[in-house]
């Protein structure tokens, strides 16, 4: 039996940046010419987009760690190396991308805009960047910089305008298969449905709205006693649900009961869902041998204010009213819930006492070093308060204190992978 994967947990690590080459010009009869060494080429990305053929996240389940292709080392006659391909990472539509440790929502993937994950480390400048009239042959050139590497969390929750609720076989799927062109599975036996499927419903011009049909509810479904569970989290984020009962006592329910009782499962999942706008409908009216329990379960919805629609799926019968009827109510509904990120990106913790090793050509300091690069792949040199730590992690390691002590003077330059500035006491 097919498992329906609806979270996951990867890996993903940006390409890292190439590094930039030493070199000189060489001709025949030119003596030694000019620095030409070119620059690393650019770290590929790893890209998050949607596709609208996945229903599922088991694809994560075999492959759980992505890598974007590294940007290639630059070489003589100034050329750049090439930039990594970025790997874009296909999810569908309505994954909650988290961070693994914080649980904090990095993106929620509800629209066809790419998201970056992880962004590819940018290439080291090549020797020709560091010729100038009194510096004619610089013997160094920088690395590239780091891809950024994360552990995110993946969590489906579908996005659909309408989720249909009820017990296994009384249904659903028969209703989601003749209002829209999904195909999900029907049989006349329990738990048929192993994956949500989503429909579009057409109205009429212009209206069509999103339907989902999960795996029937349980009773303790929301205690995790059988197949349910994981699924109400699919109808999280519906505006409003139907509930769908089979009113026809052919498996000898008592339709009442079975209505409440998954409004109980809904409400031990959470009172909110409880609380979503809901629609009543009992299904298999063709077949009920008498009307007693359609007038039973019709009275207990309308005492609690809910709509009422008899159906019979299988029939076609009062399919249209109740379309309608939901298209209707969606129109004075809020829009489906969409997570707004609270991810705060965090700074790696380094080593300060490793040493960093300077390298020094007429006022242009070069600093490089293992924690230097992983701080700087991760520091964001547009954003004032970043750049202020970054600046205090220098400090802290003494650096400035050592290159006091080799020399260094005002106005030079100190340059460390893709940052430079002039040094001032
Ligand atoms: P689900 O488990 O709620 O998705 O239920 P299904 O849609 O798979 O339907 C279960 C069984 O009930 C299937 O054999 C359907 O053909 C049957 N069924 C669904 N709707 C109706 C209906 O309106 N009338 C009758 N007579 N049978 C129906
Ligand atoms: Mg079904």
């Amino acid at each position: 039996m097919p498992a329906f994967i609806d979270t996951a947990k990867i890996s993903v690590r940006a390409g890292n940046g190439g590094n930039g080459a030493v070199s000189f010009h060489r001709e025949k009869y030119v003596a030694a010419g000019g620095p030409d060494g070119g620059d690393g080429g650019k770290g590929g990305n790893i890209v998050l987009q949607t596709d609208s053929h996945m229903s599922t996240l088991m694809d994560f389940r075999y492959k759980r760690k992505y890598t974007a292709e590294n940007g290639a080392d630059g070489s003589q006659r100034q050329r750049t190396g090439k930039d990594g391909a970025d790997l874009v990472i296909r999810v569908p539509i309505g994954t909650v991308v988290r961070d693994a440790e914080t649980r904090e929502v990095m993106k929620d993937m509800s629209d066809e805009e790419p998201f970056i994950l992880a962004k590819g480390g940018k290439g080291g400048w090549g020797n020709q960047h560091f010729a100038t009239p009194t510096r004619q042959a610089p013997r160094f050139a920088k690395g590239g910089l780091m891809g950024e590497s994360r552990e995110v969390a993946l969590e489906l929750k579908l996005l659909a305008d309408v989720g249909l609720v009820g017990f296994p076989n009384v249904g659903k799927s028969t209703l989601l298969s003749v209002v829209s062109k999904a195909q999900p599975k029907i049989a006349n036996y329990h738990f048929t449905t192993l994956f949500p499927n989503l429909g579009v419903v057409y109205v009429e011009e212009g209206v069509s709205f999103v339907m989902a049909d999960i795996p029937g509810i349980i009773e303790g479904a929301s205690e995790g006693a059988g197949l349910g569970h994981d699924f109400l989290r699919h109808i999280d984020r519906c505006r409003l649900l139907i509930h769908v009962v089979d009113v026809s006592g052919s498996e000898g329910r008592n339709p009442v009961e079975d209505f409440i009782a998954i409004n109980q499962e809904l409400y031990q999942y959470s009172p909110e869902l409880a609380q979503r706008p809901m629609i009543v409908v009992g299904n298999k009216v063709d077949i009920a041998e008498n009307r007693d329990d359609i007038e039973l379960l019709k009275g207990h919805a309308e005492a609690l204010g809910l709509p009422f629609f008899e159906l019979s799926a299988a029939a076609h019968q009062g399919v249209r009213e109740l379309v309608f009827a939901a298209a209707q109510r969606l129109k004075t509904l809020p829009p489906v819930k969409v997570f707004e990120p609270d991810y705060v990106p965090r700074l790696p913790e380094v080593d300060l006492s490793e040493p960093l090793s300077v390298q020094q050509e007429d006022g242009l300091w070069l600093i490089e070093g293992p924690w230097l690069q992983r701080l700087m792949s991760n520091v964001n040199f547009g954003d004032y308060e970043s750049r202020n730590w970054f600046d205090k992690k220098l400090r802290e390691s003494g650096l400035f204190d050592r290159l006091e002590e080799m020399g260094i003077q005002d106005g030079d330059i100190v340059s460390m992978y893709n940052w430079e500035f002039q040094y001032q006491k």
